[in-house]
C-alpha cells in the first residue's frame, strides 16, 4: 500500500476529550474517530487492527469446537419479557418502537436470542453438547461512556452460549472456554490475570473475568500471591486483620451534636475507625425493599453485595432518601440497629467480631457507645464488606494484594436460569424432558484491541505487537524525490509487497514528520532509506526498542519474512 493511497488523519495536539493513553493514541494515530458520546467510528488503520484482533478470537474458537452464527441486534420485547429480564435490565437497555407498535431492544448481550434459537433446533441429547459464538455489535446506555471504547455505549463483543445435558457436561464446557480465553490473551500479548467475579445482570450461578493488568482500568482486582486466589473488587471476599477482643460492656447513649459523617465521630469520641459500625439504608427498586447494612467504619459497603442481598442489581439499587429514613423511624447520620425493626438488618460479619463499638441511636444528636453484636442487636450476618489491600487472604490468611485491571472478558455458569424461564429442554436418554445446563462467554472485542494499546505504548506513540499490527512494515525514503532512494525503495516495496503487509511512505514531506507518523501509528518495523541507498543498504528500526540495524535489502527481506512466518 502506497501511503500517499492512504486516510493517515494523525494530530499533533492531544485531542481534549481524552484521558487515558490508549485513547488519545487511538484518536492521535488516526485509528477511530467519535461520531457521538460512547459511539465511534473506525478508520483503515484501526479497522485492520481490529480484524486481526478478531481474526485470532475466531481461530481459538473454531478450534475449541465452537460454532460461528451472526444473529440480530434487534431483539422482540417478548422474548425478553420470557426470561423476566424486559422489566430487570433497566435503563442501560436500549428499547424502540417500530412503526406497528411492536416493542424491541437494541441487545446488550443474548442469551434470550441464542436460547431461542436452540430450543427450535434442538430436541434430543444426541445433538449435544453445543458451544455457539459470534463477533456483532452491542448496544448499552452506559450513565456514562469514558474512555474511548473501554465503555462504549455501541461496541463489539465476541458473545458464546454453550448448551449441555447435565452440570458434568456444562463444568466442561466452561472449562475449554476459561482455557481458550487463556490462549486468546495470551496470542494477543496482554498481561492478564483471570479472578472470580460476580454474576452481575446476567445471572447464573460461577464466573471468572480476564483483567488485563492496567492502572487505566476501571476494576480492582484482589489477590494473593502466596497462593492463587484473585477476585474482581465487586466479589472478593477477605478477613480484616484480627482485633483485639474486650470484655463486653453495657450500652450507653451519648450525645453527639452535629457529629454525622464516621470521621466526625471517630474525632470527636477519639476512638479509631474500627471501633466504630457504620450502618446505611439501601433501597431495591425492583424488588421494593429496605435494607439496612452494617459494616466496620474502616470498611466500604460494597454495593454489589447489598444489590445481591437484596435480591436485586446494581441498577437498581440507591441509597435511601433523608426523607425515607425518617420515614423508617431513623435520622440521616445517626442510624444504627438498636430498636430497628422497619427493615432487614444485615450484618457484615466483621462487626460480629468487634467488642464494645458506637452505632448511632436512631435519634438526632445521639450515638451508643460500648455496643455489642447479640447483646444489642441481630441481624442477618453476611459478607458486606468492599474486600481492601492489607486484609487477609480467605484461603491461606495472608495479607492480600490489589491492582487495576480492564475487564477484557467474562465467563458464566448459567446453569437452568435461562433454560427454564425459557422453556429450552432436550429428551435425555430415557425418553425424558430435561432444560439444557447452559452457560455463556464474553469478549469485548474492541475494548480488548484499546488494552492491547494500553499496555503497548510509549512516549512516541502506539507499540503493535506484530500479530495485531495494522500493517507490519513500512518503507520510509528521507527523500522520496532523490532518485537512488527513489529506486531502492520501490525495489524494497516490490520485494515484500503482498508476502509481508508493506507501506511504502511515498508522501512529499520532511522525513521528521514521516517518522513521526509511524511511530505514533505503531507500526512494528520502519525501513529508512537514506543516505547508503547507493549500497543497497537500509536501516531498520525496531518499533518495540527503538534500536537501529543497517542491513542489505535482501536481509531486511529474510528477516521480515522471518517475523511474519512465526506468527502462524
Ligand atoms: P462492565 O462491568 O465493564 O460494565 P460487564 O461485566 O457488564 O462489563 P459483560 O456483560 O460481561 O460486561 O460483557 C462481556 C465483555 O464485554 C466485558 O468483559 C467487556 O470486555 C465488554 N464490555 C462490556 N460493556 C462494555 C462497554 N460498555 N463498552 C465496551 N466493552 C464492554
Ligand atoms: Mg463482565
Amino acid at each position: 500500500m502506497k501511503a500517499s493511497k492512504m486516510i493517515i488523519p494523525t494530530l499533533k495536539e492531544v485531542p481534549p476529550e481524552a484521558i487515558i493513553d490508549s485513547h488519545i493514541l487511538m484518536l492521535r494515530a488516526g485509528l477511530i474517530k467519535k461520531l457521538v458520546s460512547g459511539v465511534y467510528n473506525f478508520l483503515p488503520l484501526g479497522l485492520r487492527s481490529l480484524h486481526k484482533v478478531e481474526k485470532i478470537i475466531k481461530e481459538e474458537m473454531d478450534r475449541s469446537g465452537a460454532l460461528e452464527i451472526l444473529s440480530s441486534a434487534m431483539q422482540p420485547k417478548e422474548l425478553w419479557e420470557e426470561s423476566g429480564r424486559w422489566n430487570k435490565y433497566g435503563p442501560e437497555l436500549f428499547r424502540f418502537k417500530d412503526r406497528h407498535n411492536h416493542e424491541y431492544c437494541l441487545g446488550p448481550t443474548h442469551e434470550e436470542i441464542f436460547t431461542d434459537l436452540i430450543r427450535n433446533m434442538i430436541k434430543s441429547y444426541k445433538q449435544l453438547p453445543l458451544n455457539i459464538y459470534q463477533i456483532q455489535t452491542k448496544y448499552r446506555d452506559e450513565m456514562r461512556p469514558r474512555f474511548g471504547l473501554m465503555r462504549c455505549r455501541e461496541f463489539i463483543m465476541k458473545d458464546a452460549y454453550s448448551f449441555d445435558v447435565d452440570e458434568k457436561g456444562l463444568d466442561e464446557s466452561y472449562k475449554i472456554m476459561y482455557d481458550t480465553y487463556s490462549k486468546i490473551f495470551t496470542r494477543l500479548g496482554l498481561n492478564f490475570k483471570t479472578v472470580l467475579a460476580d454474576t452481575g445482570a446476567i445471572g447464573g450461578n460461577a464466573s471468572h473475568q480476564f483483567m488485563a493488568l492496567s492502572d487505566a482500568g476501571e476494576s480492582t482486582i484482589i489477590y494473593c500471591d502466596d497462593c492463587s486466589y484473585a477476585a474482581d473488587e465487586e466479589k472478593a471476599y477477605s478477613h480484616a486483620p484480627i482485633l483485639k477482643k474486650e470484655d463486653l460492656k453495657d450500652k450507653e447513649e451519648v450525645l453527639t451534636v452535629n457529629k454525622h459523617s464516621i470521621e466526625e465521630i471517630s474525632e470527636f469520641l477519639n476512638l479509631p475507625l474500627y471501633k466504630i459500625a457504620k450502618s446505611m439504608i439501601y433501597y431495591a427498586e425492583d424488588s421494593n425493599q429496605y435494607g439496612m447494612f452494617i459494616v466496620r467504619g474502616d470498611y466500604e459497603v460494597n454495593e454489589i453485595k447489598v444489590a445481591n442481598a437484596l435480591n436485586s442489581s446494581e441498577a437498581f439499587i440507591r441509597l435511601a432518601s433523608d426523607e425515607e429514613i425518617l420515614s423508617l423511624g431513623s435520622i440521616s447520620g445517626f442510624i444504627g440497629p438498636i430498636n430497628f425493626t422497619k427493615c432487614k438488618i444485615f450484618i457484615d460479619e466483621e462487626v460480629t467480631k468487634m467488642t464494645n463499638f458506637v452505632v448511632g441511636a436512631n435519634k438526632k444528636d445521639y450515638h451508643f457507645i460500648n455496643v455489642n453484636y447479640e447483646k444489642d442487636f441481630n441481624g442477618i450476618i453476611g459478607d458486606y464488606k468492599k474486600a481492601k489491600e492489607g486484609d487477609l487472604c480467605p484461603v491461606c490468611g495472608k495479607p492480600l494484594k490489589s491492582e487495576r485491571g480492564i475487564e477484557v472478558g467474562q465467563v458464566f455458569k448459567l446453569g437452568t436460569k435461562y433454560s427454564l424461564a425459557m422453556d429450552c429442554t432436550f429428551l435425555d436418554q430415557q425418553g425424558k424432558i430435561l432444560p439444557m445446563m447452559m452457560g455463556c462467554y464474553g469478549i469485548g472485542v474492541t475494548r480488548t484491541f484499546q488494552a492491547i494499546i494500553e499496555q503497548h505504548h510509549d512516549e512516541y506513540g502506539i507499540i503493535f505487537p506484530l500479530q495485531v499490527a495494522p500493517y507490519h512494515i513500512v518503507i520510509v525514503p528521507v527523500n522520496y524525490d532523490d532518485e537512488e532512494q527513489h529506486r531502492v525503495s520501490n525495489q524494497l516495496y516490490e520485494m515484500l509487497n503482498c508476502k509481508v503487509e508493506t507501506i511504502l511512505d511515498d508522501r512529499k514531506m520532511k522525513i521528521g514528520f514521516k517518522m513521526k507518523d509511524w511511530e505514533l501509528i505503531g507500526i512494528p518495523y520502519i525501513v529508512v532509506v537514506g543516505r547508503r541507498a547507493l549500497e543497497n543498504i537500509v536501516e531498520l528500526k525496531n518499533r518495540n526498542d527503538n534500536s537501529k540495524i543497517e542491513l542489505t535489502l535482501d536481509e531486511v527481506k529474510e528477516f521480515i519474512i522471518d517475523k511474519v512466518n512465526n506468527l502462524k
